[in-house]
């Protein structure tokens, strides 16, 4: 295999002006998720991309209808048969482009400086499954696949995957794999190349109280009865402590803790104190004081208070006594905490607390697990082999405290443990005009992959997941 490693490494040394103009196929089609007027245009990028897979001579290539934007799906043919399975997760949708004047040329037209291009999605993300795809094509022409891959691509994960669920969960049969890798969540600077191996679930509720059956004239009735504002601020404020902690019994208790070598690859990370309180513009920082900044983003669960409604709250005054008092709140959590069970232990403290001159209504808007690969699973060292072989350095290892669904889904419907990375800068203008990409670092990224393929099948056939398929 070492030569076929070698051969498919030069393959994609020599092609690079081909690759790039590739990219510059699938960037040209604007295919925008959230405006119906590019709805064509998404389908058009489905096409596209399925084309591309047969081209990679697949076994199977399929465009999946859905409630909205087409699914494309593609499988290898398994040439050893204990080889473990590899699905490739991407988004092939892209962000509107306005406001069009901050451009400065065509979002879809492929725009280069130097070591740059420039185009809506050549970042976010059509650069990264172009990368996947063209180190499986150096692997196919250098000889025999090392593992199985299988595509999953989407077309709505800029609109929040609303169909995602459904199909993967119709179709696990044919998505059966060992692991999963995610290209999507990019690295922190050229030179550190980056695996998220943990994201943040969440638990998202509508919070309601009612008092009178009115807003009330507070001098005619001040005093007399309980105003479900004030009552909604004292609940509020008895959810912290005064170190920053839930206070919601038993919150705490599946949080899986944090190893001494975990912490210390954590605070590697090259975000400090100071970056947060510049990027947010705050003087003084706030939370659990025992864990870093890193920790407490990536692997501390958090709840927020995301809105308040209550009472009279335009200009001048009113002296209301008002009858409902509207809360969102939400919790990012971390393994091995539950959606469900956070939203029982929730409602298990409003009934504890709450006043009998009240009544209240919670309801559950949003539900997503945390997720966590092991840093030692056998996908995530096969991944970080393959980095160090490019950039001659261990790779960083980071929670993300954002959620991504599909990573949750997977886990949930499949068993599987997926690998974030991607090749995505931080200044690469994501979702903002003149979106970029490195190519240097596209380039490194794509040998970086293509000696992940070939380390997963080194590795043998249980990658990434204890029991078989
Ligand atoms: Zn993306």
């Amino acid at each position: 295999m070492e030569k076929n490693r070698q051969s498919a490494i030069e393959y994609l040394r020599n092609n690079r002006e081909d690759l790039i103009e590739r990219l510059g196929e699938f960037i040209r089609i604007p295919s925008i998720s959230t405006e119906p007027e590019h709805r064509e245009d998404v389908g058009r990028a489905a096409e596209w991309l399925a084309r591309q897979l047969r081209s990679l001579d697949l076994q199977e290539v399929e465009i999946f209808p859905t409630a909205g934007a087409p699914v494309v799906y593609g499988s290898t043919r398994s040439e050893d048969p204990k080889a473990p399975t590899l699905l490739v997760y991407g988004h092939y949708d892209v962000q509107p482009v306005d406001p069009l004047d901050e451009w400065k040329g065509d979002p879809f037209e492929p725009r280069r400086q130097g070591d740059n291009l420039y185009a809506r999605g050549v970042s976010d993300m059509k650069g990264q499954i172009m990368a996947a795809l063209n180190a499986l094509q150096a692997v196919r022409q250098a000889g025999d696949l090392p593992i199985r891959f299988k595509f999953l691509f989407e077309g709505e994960e800029e609109v929040g995957s609303p169909n995602l669920y459904a199909f993967i969960n119709s179709h696990r049969e044919i998505l059966a794999c060992d692991l999963c890798l995610n290209p999507d969540t990019g690295m922190l600077g050229p030179e550190l190349p980056t695996i998220t191996y943990a994201l943040r679930g969440l638990a998202y509720f509508d919070l309601c109280l009612r008092g009178p059956s009115q807003d009330l004239h507070s001098g005619s009735f001040g005093g007399v009865i309980h105003n479900p504002a004030q009552v909604l601020c004292e609940l509020i404020a008895d959810l912290h402590d005064e170190n920053g902690r839930v206070t919601i019994p038993g919150f705490y208790d599946p949080v899986r803790k944090l190893e001494a070598e975990e912490r210390e690859d954590l605070n590697r990370l090259p975000v400090d104190e100071d970056f947060y309180r510049k990027t947010a513009g705050v003087e003084n920082l706030w939370g659990e004081r025992e864990f870093s900044v890193s920790e407490r983003v990536g692997a501390r669960p958090t709840l927020e208070v995301n809105g308040l409604l209550s009472g009279f709250t335009g200009e001048g005054s009113k002296t209301v006594l008002p009858a409902v008092a509207k809360a969102k709140l939400s919790c990012r959590l971390v393994a091995d905490q539950k959606p469900a069970e956070v939203a029982e232990q929730l409602e298990r403290f409003l009934q504890d607390r709450l006043p009998d001159t009240v009544t209240w209504e919670l309801k559950q808007l949003a539900a997503a697990p945390p997720v966590l690969s092991p840093r030692d699973s056998k996908g995530i060292t096969a991944l970080s082999d393959a980095f160090e072989a490019v950039w001659g350095k261990r790779p960083l290892f980071r929670r993300e405290g954002g959620t991504v669904p599909v990573g949750a889904y997977l886990q949930e419907l499949l068993g599987v443990d997926s690998v974030q990375t991607g090749f995505a800068l931080p200044d690469d203008n994501a979702h903002s005009p003149n979106e970029k990409l490195d190519l240097a670092t596209w380039f490194r990224g794509m040998e970086g992959l293509t000696h992940f393929y070939y380390n997963l099948g080194d590795h043998g056939s249980d990658s990434g997941k204890d029991s078989g398929r």
